[in-house]
């Protein structure tokens, strides 16, 4: 099971290829090895090439990396393992720039690494939020390029998020309330998105993607929301009271957002903002236990399916006849 790692821990635990291959190998095939060409159990790894485990049946040699988000790469796995723990542990994530100076690789190299994890950062088989969840939207700004970042100047992106309230003395998503006022509560698991506008469609899309049906919504009362069926709602009328008393937990969740997209990145980019926000939500999902998330990244990792160079960027290979709609589904990112 994942265990919790200092950072002097990870380096002893991680320090070589070997050891990296050996943990990819066992969170690959936790039942046991299976021969993709053969089906027979029986193997044996390379001294060599600590990554390839070679079949003593049929002799067909199997990457740990293969149908990774680490395939192909010629990056030692200790650098992914690296990368992979400095952008999990720190507080306030890692930006490219920052993991280029820790890991003593190209800029070029760094960006690559924190794209292709930032992929890993939403668990397909993730559970809907529950209970009374507040929802709103917020405005942030983004960057343009490589251009000086002004936030007056910026242009906008809509973000939607939603938040569970959850009962302090119980941990459970069922606050108690007296009268319209919940008493006792925490900020619980969050979803954010970027939506193209502030329609009921965009509203519901989000809301039924995201939020377990039954739930009662938390909202500002905004127009959009009653074409949602299937949910309680619980419409908080901002009046003359800022949205957030009404919505503490999800404003709270938008500043730290805010904050943090100004910090690391000095603003996000539009073209990559939903990797950046799986990045916020998954690091917020798992505040309490920063030094496991770091294995549920790589165990992420492991099955996710591996995205080149240029279906990051979004751009045809230039060497690649291939267009972009003949490779449409690695650029399929997020698991709605
Ligand atoms: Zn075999």
């Amino acid at each position: 099971m994942a265990s919790g790692r200092s950072l002097s821990q990870f380096q002893k635990a991680f320090s070589d290829e070997a050891s990296c291959a050996a943990f990819m190998f066992k969170r690959r095939w936790p039942d046991g090895f299976v021969c993709p060409a053969c089906g027979k159990r029986r193997v044996a790894a390379l001294n060599s090439r600590p990554r390839l485990h070679e079949c003593l049946d049929c002799g067909r040699q199997t990457s740990v990396t293969a149908g990774t988000v680490m395939h192909r790469s010629r990056l030692p796995l200790t650098t992914w393992f690296w990368a992979a723990h400095l952008m999990t542990t720190h507080s306030n994530g890692m930006s490219a720039l920052q993991l280029q100076d820790q890991l003593g690789v190209t800029y070029k190299t760094a960006w690559l690494l924190t794209q292709k994890l930032r992929r890993s950062m939403v668990d397909p088989d993730r559970e809907p939020l529950e209970g009374v969840v507040e929802v709103d939207q917020a405005e942030i700004a983004f960057r343009e390029g490589d251009t000086f970042f002004e936030p007056g100047n910026a242009g906008k992106i809509l973000v939607i998020g939603a938040v569970e309230v959850i009962e302090r003395d119980t941990n459970q998503a069922k606050p108690r309330r007296k009268h319209a006022k919940y008493l006792n509560t925490r900020s619980g698991r969050i979803r954010l998105a970027m939506i193209a506008d502030n329609s009921s469609a965009s509203i519901e899309a989000f809301v039924n993607a995201n939020v377990k049906r039954g739930a009662t919504l938390l909202t500002d009362g905004h127009k959009s929301y009653p074409g949602l069926t299937g949910y309680r709602h619980d419409p908080r009328v901002v009046g003359k009271m800022a949205a957030h008393v009404v919505l503490p937990w999800i404003h709270r969740a938008f500043s730290l957002m805010r904050r943090w997209s100004l910090g690391t990145y000095h603003g996000l980019r539009r073209k990559h903002v939903d990797t950046y926000l799986n990045e916020f939500v998954f690091r917020y999902n798992r505040r309490y236990y920063r030094h496991v998330s770091f294995e549920t990244l790589l165990e992420l990792a492991a099955d996710k399916e591996p995205a080149s160079y240029w279906d990051i960027i979004k751009r045809d290979n230039p060497r690649k006849r291939r267009t972009r709609a003949g490779s449409a589904p690695l650029l399929h990112i997020d698991e709605h």
